[in-house]
């Protein structure tokens, strides 16, 4: 089961303007947008493949990426 909890805040007084921002609850402490199968990473949820953080950067080892292969999590910390 996923919350999600919709806020709105308001950006331009003079047009009224709205923007809806969604943002991602973890649920038992897994981050469900974030599907990681990487258990020996220190923030892998263990009990599912899940990341537990928040957010996660990723980035590149390669000059030109071309393929899945040449991406990496940056938030990656070894699980000692
Ligand atoms: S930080 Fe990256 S490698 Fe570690 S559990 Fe989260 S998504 Fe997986």
């Amino acid at each position: 089961m996923q919350y999600d909890v919709l806020i709105f805040v308001h950006t331009n007084q003079e047009n009224n303007l709205l923007t809806l921002r969604r943002f991602t609850m973890k649920v038992d402490g897994k981050n469900e947008s974030i599907q990681c199968s990487i258990r020996n990473c220190t923030y892998h949820a263990q009990a599912e493949n899940y990341c537990t953080l928040d957010t996660i950067k990723v980035g590149t080892h390669e000059a030109n990426p071309t393929k899945k292969e040449c991406t990496d999590c940056e938030s990656f910390v070894n699980k000692a």
